[in-house]
């Protein structure tokens, strides 16, 4: 069996079998696509010390390094099990049944589409997800954010800082942010709020230069000549495969302690498929190291 079991080859998986690894245990890693999310980034300037790089160069350096040591990578194997037993058991798709003593999951998450035309086409061309992360390309610029919920009007008020002018489109009658967000988000002076309308199309030609949606109470279609979108309907994590074998929250998020433990003992998890607030690269990163010394601790004690 593995000392170590990492099931996402994300930069949260890379970093907790490396971490792993460098104690001298017997470490896997099983991936359904080695990389994870970066695999579909264009541009990353916030991985600090590195002033730019672009996410699959990144991914290629992450392999590298895990390369570097004795790590039994197991790519385009997807996870669809989990069972405590005397060892902790990852059913894979194909069959297959790995077995360790602890487990670190890492199988991240992903954005939701709201699904129009022009989503996807223009994807890292002007459509965005990640305001922390491509909101200074929209410098001066004026930008939309789809959704008015929390992460939605956090995003406006955040560009709104940085762009010249952000048109929040909402779904429903009422924003279902906060109401401190809210009267945060009200009280700046270059931002629209748009509600009850329903995204139609995001055009452009090379990039983004502009959005369509439909009044839902007039059914009048509407146009805005603007530079970017973000996309803030909701980041779902990659664990509905888990069940209830361990415990999740209402986001489906698995929940960890400080040192990335979850409620079933020798499971840790780490990144963007945890409750560890804030999504991003660096932050994963340093979950994964965290629950991999976490699980190296549970093997010393156990
Ligand atoms: P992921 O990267 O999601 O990796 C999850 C891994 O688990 C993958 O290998 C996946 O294949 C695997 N997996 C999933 N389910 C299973 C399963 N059942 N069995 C086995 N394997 C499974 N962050 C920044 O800091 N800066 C940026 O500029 C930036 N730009 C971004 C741009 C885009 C378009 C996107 C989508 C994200 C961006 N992010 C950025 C966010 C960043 O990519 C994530 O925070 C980070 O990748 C999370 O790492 P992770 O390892 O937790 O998960």
């Amino acid at each position: 069996p593995f000392d170590v079991l990492v099931v996402g080859g994300g930069p949260a998986g890379a970093s907790a079998a490396i971490y792993a690894a460098r104690k001298g245990i017997r470490t896997g890693i099983a991936a359904e696509r080695f990389g994870g999310q970066i695999l579909d980034t264009a541009s990353i300037e916030n991985f600090i010390s590195v002033k730019h790089t672009e996410g699959p160069k990144l991914a290629a350096s992450l392999e590298e390094h895990v390369k570097e040591y004795n790590i039994d990578v197991m790519n385009l194997q997807r996870a669809k099990r989990l069972e405590k037993k005397d060892l902790i058991e990852i059913e894979l798709e194909n069959g297959a049944v790995l077995k360790s003593k602890t487990v670190i999951l890492s199988t991240g998450a992903r954005w939701r589409d709201v699904g129009v035309p022009g989503e996807a086409e223009f994807r890292n061309k002007g459509v965005a997800y990640c305001p922390h992360c491509d909101g200074p390309l929209f410098e001066g610029k004026h930008v939309a954010v789809i959704g008015g919920g929390n992460s939605g009007v956090e995003a406006a008020i955040d560009l709104a800082g940085i762009v010249k002018h952000v048109t929040v489109l909402e779904f429903m009658p009422e924003l279902k942010a906060d109401s401190v967000l809210q009267d945060r988000l009200y009280s700046l002076p270059n931002v629209t709020v748009l509600k009850n309308v329903q995204t139609k199309e995001i055009t452009g030609t090379d990039s983004v230069n502009g959005i369509s949606y439909i009044e839902r109470d007039t059914e009048i279609e509407q146009h805005i000549e603007l530079s970017g979108v973000f996309v803030q309907i909701g980041l779902v994590p990659n664990t509905d495969w888990l069940g209830d074998s361990v415990e999740r929250n209402r986001f489906g998020e698995i929940v960890i302690d400080n040192r990335g433990a979850t409620n079933v003992p020798g499971v840790f998890a780490a990144g963007d498929c945890t409750t560890n607030p804030y999504k991003q690269i660096i932050i994963s990163m340093g979950s994964g190291a965290t629950a991999s010394l976490g699980a190296f601790d549970y093997l010393v004690r156990n």
